[in-house]
C-alpha cells in the first residue's frame, strides 16, 4: 500500500465521526453558558465563505448544533454579489463581437432584471455571441496572446481570485487585445457592514474564511474582536475544523474574552500570502462599490491604479460603476437574496425556493453558484432537526 497523501490524512483525521461527536458533545455543554453570558436565547455564529456554507451544510452540522446555536450563511458568494450591471455590460459587448471571458459560475449569472427578461453570458452565448468559460486568468492572458481576438475578461472574486487578476497586470504580462472588467470585492469591509448595518439578532461569533485569509492573513481578521467585541476563529473546510471553530468562539463567549483564533495554521498564516498583497496593492487601489441587492459598501472593492488604465475595460468601453438605481433593481421582483446575503434570512424564507428557483432553473443570483447559500441549501438541505439528531449521538 502506498504512503497516505497529506490530503487523505487530513480528510481522514477531520471527518472523523468520533472527533466530530467529542466536539459537539463539548459544544452541547457549553451553548448553554455562552448563551447566558452573552444574554442571548441564541448565539448566532456568521460564516463569510461559501466554501464554509458548504461544510456545514453538506456534512448536516447545522443540524447538530444545540438549540442554544445559530449557524448562518453570510456573504461568502462573489458571484451572488456581482452587480448585474456588470453582466449586462459585458454580455452587451460579447454582442458587439468582443470576445469575453469568464469564469464558469459567472456564466450563467443573471444580469439587470427587465420586466420578465434578463439577460446573462450564457444567454449571449446562445445567440452566437462569442463568449467563452475559462480556468484561471492565464488561461485568459493565454488565449487572448495566442489568437489576437480583441477579448474582456469578467474579473469577479474577493481577495481570493484577486491576487490572479493582479499577478499578468503588475508583470505586464496582459497582451494588448485584453481587458479586465474588474468586480473584485473584499470581504472584511462588508463583514463590518453586517455587523453595523444588518437589522435583527446580532452576530456572536465569527467563522473567518479559510481561502481569503490564506492571502490576507488571519490578521486581518483583528478588527472583528477589537472593534466589535465578537469571537473570529479563523477556519478550515473540514468538519471537525468548523465544530472545533464553533467551540472556541463559545467558550470565549462563555468567558466573556472574544479573541481572534486561527485554527487553520496548516494553511493560513498571521500575516498572509505578502506577493499575492503586493501585487494586489501595486494594482488596485481600494475604492467604494456596489453589492448586489445591497448597494455601495465603503472601501469594499478593488479598481485599476491609473497607471494599469490600458488593461480597464472600463476605460477602453467607456463602463460605468453602478448607479444607485442599477443595483436598488439588481434583484428579480420576490428575491431574498439581498437578506440571504446578509445572514439576515434563510434561502428556504424565500417563497421562490426550489418553486420557480432552483439550480437547474435560477431566478436569483443566490442561486447560480455553487456558493451560493441558496444552491448550497437546494442541493443539500439547510437541516434542523438538531433533537432528533443529538438524541442519535446520545448528546442529550
Ligand atoms: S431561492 Fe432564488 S429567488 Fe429566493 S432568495 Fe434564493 S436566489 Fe433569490
Amino acid at each position: 500500500m502506498g504512503e497516505e497523501s497529506p490530503i487523505k490524512r487530513v480528510e481522514r483525521l477531520y471527518r472523523s465521526s468520533e472527533e466530530v461527536r467529542s466536539v459537539v458533545g463539548a459544544i452541547w455543554k457549553v451553548a448553554p453558558q455562552a448563551a447566558e453570558a452573552a444574554g442571548v436565547d441564541r448565539v448566532k455564529i456568521m460564516d463569510f465563505c461559501g466554501t464554509h456554507e458548504w461544510t456545514i451544510t453538506h456534512f448536516g452540522l447545522r443540524s447538530l448544533m444545540p438549540p442554544q446555536v445559530e449557524l448562518v450563511a453570510g456573504p461568502g458568494c462573489p458571484v451572488c454579489i456581482t452587480p448585474g450591471y456588470y453582466v449586462d455590460a459585458a454580455a452587451s459587448l460579447a454582442r458587439d463581437g468582443v470576445r469575453v471571458l469568464t469564469y464558469g459560475d459567472a456564466y450563467r449569472l443573471q444580469g439587470t432584471p427587465r420586466g420578465t427578461e434578463t439577460d446573462s453570458l450564457a444567454r449571449a452565448r446562445s445567440e452566437g455571441a462569442p463568449v467563452e468559460v475559462v480556468y484561471s486568468v492565464m488561461d485568459a492572458v493565454r488565449r487572448a496572446r495566442g489568437d489576437g481576438v480583441e477579448s474582456v475578461f469578467l474579473a469577479v472574486g474577493f481577495e481570493t481570485t484577486a491576487p490572479a487578476t493582479a499577478s499578468p497586470v503588475t508583470r505586464g504580462a496582459v497582451p494588448e487585445n485584453l481587458t479586465f472588467i474588474n468586480v473584485h470585492r473584499l470581504t472584511p469591509p462588508i463583514t463590518r457592514y453586517v455587523f453595523e448595518r444588518v437589522p435583527g439578532a446580532p452576530i456572536l461569533g465569527v467563522i473567518a474564511p479559510g481561502h481569503v485569509s490564506a492571502i490576507t492573513g488571519a490578521a486581518a481578521w483583528e478588527f472583528v474582536p477589537r472593534d466589535y467585541g465578537i469571537p473570529a476563529v479563523v477556519t478550515g473546510f473540514e468538519p471537525l475544523d468548523v465544530v472545533l471553530a464553533v467551540l472556541e468562539m463559545l467558550r470565549q463567549l462563555r468567558e466573556g474574552r472574544p479573541r481572534l483564533v486561527n485554527e487553520y495554521s496548516r494553511v493560513v498564516s498571521w500575516e498572509g500570502n505578502l506577493a499575492a498583497k503586493r501585487a494586489i496593492e501595486r494594482c488596485c487601489e481600494v475604492v467604494d462599490s456596489a453589492w448586489r441587492g445591497i448597494g455601495f459598501v465603503e472601501e469594499s472593492g478593488l479598481a485599476f491604479r491609473r497607471e494599469f488604465s490600458r488593461v480597464d475595460a472600463a476605460e477602453r468601453y467607456g463602463l460605468r460603476e453602478p448607479s444607485p438605481e442599477d443595483w436598488s433593481r439588481d434583484l428579480p421582483p420576490g428575491c431574498r437574496c439581498a437578506e440571504v446575503t446578509l445572514g439576515a434570512a434563510k434561502p428556504t424564507d424565500c417563497p421562490m425556493f426550489m418553486k420557480v428557483c432552483t439550480p437547474g432553473t435560477p431566478y436569483g443570483p443566490c442561486m447560480v453558484s455553487q456558493e451560493g447559500a441558496c444552491s448550497v441549501w437546494a442541493r443539500y438541505g439547510g437541516g434542523g432537526r438538531a433533537e432528533e439528531v443529538a438524541r442519535e449521538l446520545g448528546l442529550i
